[in-house]
């Protein structure tokens, strides 16, 4: 009886594998960076073969560290680095270009356009997503604009699209399977929401050609077997999800109203709305969290663009802390910021203020101020800046929210997580487990083959690592986002 699990963690700057026994424990993690590609400023740019062949290194490395066969796997499942764009040759599998990543901004001008002409009104109707160089519609055209021979070859049916979930799996099984899931296409700019199709509507106006685009498929699915010659047996491929779906299953945010924060580098949230596709008033993104049985659920999606990268900025900026494991002592050596507050504003604000003018801001410096203040204050941004989205998620969804469950590696600090608790006035979880993302690969793999009868049988994992309860009084909470409140209004418009 196959014992295991196996998660592929494609994220943007690395490729990982895991393999999970069943009750979501870790065996093995293997993890290896690869190249990051910066042709001119603002784009940004991976070479597909890299990716393949780095994630297919840290695969057999990690089934062979962990000691098991591949009969001893009963599935594997994948999260991905989301929006980002491959096309290849059918025939060959040849990339025709590089990977376009996600950050990349080089369809910003043509997403200009779709806006002055008023398309952005059908794409956030059909798709949920603001009109935005981010996601990978606009890049795919690029490719057939730019690179000589591909549109022709794109109408003949020589050429295929992948997010970058398609592309490991048409790499994995040989060249046999072309399909994504339902999250994954929910990011493509293409892809109707509702009526869970691929649009010809904005195919047409983007000229995309439909038969280069996958399959789509439930997160939980027999998409395919892998190739003999990859890892010694053939081993069911049986999940996928966008990264930060992948997170929200992984957090076991099964009921509507439930929240996830992964507080990384930026912070990503998500709410899930259950079968109902909430569109929103305040700039955040409607999104597929995942299909299983038939049945599609959904979510609200909202991000800070930086989050733990302003700790990286007291130690490597700054030099005011040595590492960001300092920062919670420091930060709790003082009873308060003293007023002060930091709105870390660096690249502009996102949601729900969409502010690309908004700059870094400190405000309330007196002569007393002291590191430990600043310190205190940039930890707590990441909490106000959570809230705000958070805030906005609640009103679009009109669905109180009951806990933030909360991972990535600033929800090591429980200055930050105890902060969040008091601001927001709901419990904040931390689960033992915070490898989030490639543990909602694993159990959705494992819901695809019946490893796990059901949700249920899932949830009975959760262990949690502690919950921080608010624990100020409403008056405190609504001087000190009100403080927030005016700090915010004066980052902005700065950079105009
Ligand atoms: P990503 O996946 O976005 O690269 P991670 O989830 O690995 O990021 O989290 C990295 C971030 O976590 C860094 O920005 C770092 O400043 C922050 N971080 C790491 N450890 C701590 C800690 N003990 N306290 C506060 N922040 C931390």
């Amino acid at each position: 009886m196959a014992e295991y699990l196996i998660a592929i963690d494609q994220g943007t700057t690395s490729s990982r594998s895991i393999v999970f026994d069943k009750q979501g424990r870790i065996r093995q993690i293997v993890q290896k960076e690869f190249s990051q590609i910066f042709p001119k400023p603002g784009w940004v740019e991976q070479d597909p073969r890299e990716i393949w062949s780095s994630q297919l290194e840290t695969l057999t490395e990690a089934k062979s560290r962990a000691d098991v066969s591949s009969r001893d796997i009963a599935a594997l499942g994948i999260a991905n680095q989301r929006e980002t764009v491959i096309v290849w040759e059918k025939s060959t599998g040849k990339p025709v270009y590089n990977a376009i990543v996600w950050q990349c901004r080089r369809t910003a001008e043509y997403c200009d356009r779709l806006k002055a002409n008023g398309f952005d009104q059908i794409i956030q109707a059909k798709t949920g997503l603001i009109t935005d160089a981010y996601f990978s519609g606009t890049k795919i055209r690029w490719i057939l604009e730019n690179i000589p021979g591909t549109r022709r070859k794109a109408e003949k049916g020589d050429l295929l699209f992948g997010t970058v979930d398609t592309w490991i799996i048409w790499n994995l099984t040989g060249g046999k399977v072309h399909v994504t899931d339902y999250s994954n296409a929910s990011r493509t700019l293409l892809y109707n929401i509702h009526t869970l199709a691929w649009d010809s509507e904005i195919l047409q106006e983007l000229n995309i050609p439909r038969n280069m685009l996958p399959e789509v498929r439930p997160s939980s699915w027999m998409y395919g077997r892998s190739d003999r010659k990859f890892l010694g047996g053939e081993i069911p491929i049986a999940g996928i999800a966008g990264d930060q779906e992948a997170a929200l299953f992984g957090q076991c945010c099964f009921e509507p109203g439930m929240v996830k924060n992964t507080y990384g580098t930026g912070c990503f949230i998500l709410m899930n709305t259950g079968t109902k596709a909430v569109e929103s008033k305040k700039g955040l993104l409607t999104t597929i969290a995942w299909g299983l049985d038939g049945a599609v659920e959904y979510a609200l999606e909202g991000s800070v663009f930086v989050a733990g990268a302003s700790i990286q900025w007291l130690r490597d900026g700054l030099k005011i802390i040595e590492s960001a494991s300092q920062a919670d002592g420091l930060a709790e050596s003082v009873p308060d910021t003293g007023g002060v507050y930091v709105v870390p504003a660096f690249t502009g604000l996102g949601a729900p203020y969409w502010d690309p003018y908004a700059r870094g801001t400190i405000l309330g410096l007196t002569r007393g101020t002291r590191r430990e203040h600043l310190i205190r204050a940039t930890l707590e941004s990441l909490a106000y800046q959570s809230s705000d989205v958070i805030k906005a998620m609640e009103a679009d969804a009109g669905v109180p929210i009951k806990t933030i469950q909360a991972d990535g590696g600033a929800a090591r600090s429980n200055f930050i997580l105890q902060f969040q608790a008091d601001i927001i006035n709901t419990d904040v979880v931390r689960p033992k487990m915070i490898e989030s993302t490639a543990l909602g690969a694993a159990y959705l793999a494992g819901l695809g083959v019946g490893f796990y009868a059901d949700k249920e049988d899932i949830q009975k994992n959760a262990a949690v690592d502690r919950v921080f309860k608010p624990a100020i009084p409403e008056a405190k909470r609504t001087e000190l986002l009100g403080g927030w409140k005016e700090a915010v209004k004066r980052s902005r418009g700065w950079a105009k």
